[in-house]
């Protein structure tokens, strides 16, 4: 248990707090699961909340917001679709920044994670495993509703395409907020990390409204996350590549 240590919330995301030490800021979600952690990470008690320890060289969505991301984050009551959930580090923190009303959708197509995943679930409310690939996101068209954000983490040489058929077919409408962790060197060698950033903004800018860039180093070497908000582009035919939303789109959470 830490004593002497203020958890402050963000206005951003009002589950991900911040707890300011003399040599770096921590982050850590107040968690909606329960005991024992999910991957060695510390946990605290703080004014009749539980707390875990959002691990920068851990999960990349705790080393963008870090590395200053100032793009959406999920936050309180909203659905997300989690493409690439592995056996949950960090789709356990996002199911915390959603909450009890919240739900996330996670979606990982490795049998062995998956199986912790599951596992996983049964002590995260609202965390909901679906065993997919996310190259086929019809096949889980069933089991997933429209969603107010997506994050994918799926380390594929085409994930932004992956990603962009996901959100037009998933999001609930435009602003809604779409966040890659991109991995360069799985997008080949024939370019440096930085035309391979500018060349995934440069599709992704026709459908998303993008917010800055972050470099995941040092915690994630060659990963950036890239993102931002749905256009209307996005929902148009075709905008997500061969995939046409089968359902209509409303205009979306308006985000703060
Ligand atoms: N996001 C996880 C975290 O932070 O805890 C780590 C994800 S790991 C880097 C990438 C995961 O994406 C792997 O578990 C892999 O099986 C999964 N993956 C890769 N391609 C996928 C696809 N097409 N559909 C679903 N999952 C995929």
């Amino acid at each position: 248990m830490r004593r002497g240590k203020e958890f402050r919330p963000l206005r951003r995301s009002p589950r991900l707090a911040e707890v300011r030490g003399p040599d770096r800021t921590e982050l850590w979600t107040e968690t909606v699961g329960s005991p024992p952690p999910v991957y060695g990470e510390r946990w605290a008690e703080y004014r009749g909340r539980s707390y875990r320890a959002f691990e920068p060289a851990r999960s990349k969505l705790a080393a963008a917001i870090v590395r200053g991301w100032e793009g959406d984050l999920p936050v309180d009551g909203d659905r997300w679709l989690y493409l690439g959930a592995a056996s949950g580090t960090t789709a356990s923190h996002v199911a915390d920044l959603v909450g009890r009303e919240g739900r996330v959708h996670a979606v990982e197509r490795s049998l062995r994670p998956f199986a912790r995943l599951v596992a996983l679930a049964e002590r995260w409310p609202g965390l909901l495993p679906v065993l997919g690939d996310a190259r086929e996101p019809r096949r889980y068209l069933p089991l997933v509703p429209q969603v107010d954000g997506v994050y994918a983490d799926i380390a594929q040489p085409d994930q932004v395409e992956i990603v962009l058929a996901n959100a037009a077919l998933f999001l609930l409408g435009p602003e809604a907020p779409v966040l890659i962790a991109l991995k360069t060197p799985s997008m080949g060698r024939d370019a440096t990390a930085a035309s391979h950033v500018r060349r995934a903004e440069e599709a992704l800018a026709k459908v998303l409204e993008l917010a800055p860039a972050v470099k995941l180093e040092p915690f994630h070497r060659g990963h950036f996350l890239v993102g931002g908000r749905a256009r209307p582009e996005l929902f148009e035919e075709g905008a997500g590549g061969t995939l046409t939303p089968p359902r209509g789109h409303s205009p979306g959470r308006r985000r703060p």
